[in-house]
């Protein structure tokens, strides 16, 4: 099969790679229908992120069993979703709803395990990993379905870390597609006030069709009619970096919450003296994916949630070193990738 080989930072090429099979009972090997670049990919395009030279990449795919291990019930032709990390769903961690802390789980993408970006996917407990699409689903919602490998989770992952409630003022720190996302979430979780703070004014249009009530970027002050008694019931911070953080610490109210969903792969360290003296909870937490899936799948599947705006047009896994260049100079929000289409 052709599937995308990192090299190295800004070199990741296309290349022939064995064909995933088989290993383990409990294993179904996935066709990827529809994957896409993530935030995080990016940082291993950038040289930010750590890497094995010769491992896959991409972690978001939606497809098509085509092969199963003999204690899979799932069965071959089934649309399926893949969350970006697979679990056993047996264990304390999964049972708890934090697929993320499977001690038998891991990431696609990663040293040892296929990447999204190719053409199939080799997918352990499958059964307890996969969500199926039911049968007959149409295949213009396929992106829609791509979002709940990730982002779209990812977006009310935060929403609930950040414990928004009704009439909140919620502050979202980033304008990538988790960003606008969880300008979404806040808005379907009947948030007062969403501001979005993000570098790129272009695509504030589409956080205000979202429900962002108002946008800055970092130029601007942050947020300037405000005082120290009106700052915001919760900060919610889509980029993980030491300044997205300083930004969500400005910006939140005392005794408010802060959550965290961007990865901190450059924040090495945070004080605990601002949190303890204004009394600000502070939630990071990466995305159990899996967990909410099933919740979010039939808001999905009837078109009240539509998470597809951030999405760019198509192109073939041939394509995929210009979705990166796309997404690293920020002329593309989330380019869809189609490994099967030449
Ligand atoms: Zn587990």
């Amino acid at each position: 099969m052709k599937a995308a080989v990192v090299h190295a930072p800004g070199d990741i090429r296309i290349e022939d790679r064995p064909d995933p099979q088989v290993r383990a009972r409990t294993d179904a090997i996935v066709r990827v229908d529809l994957t896409c670049v993530c935030g995080t990919d990016l940082w291993i395009w950038r040289g930010q992120a750590p890497y094995e030279a010769g491992q896959s990449i991409g972690h978001e795919f939606v497809g098509t069993i085509t092969d199963t291990g003999p204690d899979v019930r799932l069965r071959p032709g089934t649309r399926v979703i893949a969350p970006f990390a697979w679990s056993d769903g047996t264990c304390n961690a999964c049972r708890r709803g934090l697929h993320t802390s499977c001690g038998n789980g891991g990431f696609w993408g990663t040293p040892g395990a296929d990447g999204a970006q190719g053409e199939a996917v080799r997918v352990p407990y499958a059964d307890a990993t996969l969500v199926a699409v039911p049968d007959g689903t149409d295949t213009a919602i396929l992106p829609a379905l791509l979002a709940l490998s990730d982002i779209l989770p990812t977006a009310y992952h935060a929403v609930t870390l950040a414990r928004v409630r009704p009439r909140d003022h919620v502050i979202i720190v980033g304008d990538g597609p988790v960003g606008l996302l969880t300008v979404q979430a806040a808005r379907r979780a009947q948030a007062g006030r969403i501001s979005l703070i993000g570098h790129h004014p272009e695509r504030h249009a589409l956080a205000r069709h979202y429900g962002a009530t108002d946008t800055h970027t970092d130029d601007q002050p942050v947020l300037p009619d405000m005082d120290s008694g009106s700052l915001a019931d919760t900060a919610i911070d889509c980029v993980g970096t030491a300044s997205s953080y300083r930004t969500c610490l400005a910006a939140v109210r005392d005794g408010g919450r802060i959550a965290m969903v961007g990865v901190p792969y450059t924040l090495r360290s945070i004080s605990p003296e601002p949190l303890f003296n204004r009394n600000i909870t502070f939630r990071p937490g990466v995305t159990p994916a899996r967990t909410y899936i099933p919740r979010l799948l039939p808001h999905v599947l009837a078109g009240s949630l539509d998470p597809t705006g951030v999405f760019d047009t198509p192109v073939a896994l041939s394509g995929l070193s210009t979705a990166y260049h796309a997404m690293a100079t920020r002329t593309g929000v989330k380019p869809l990738i189609n490994p099967h289409r030449t």
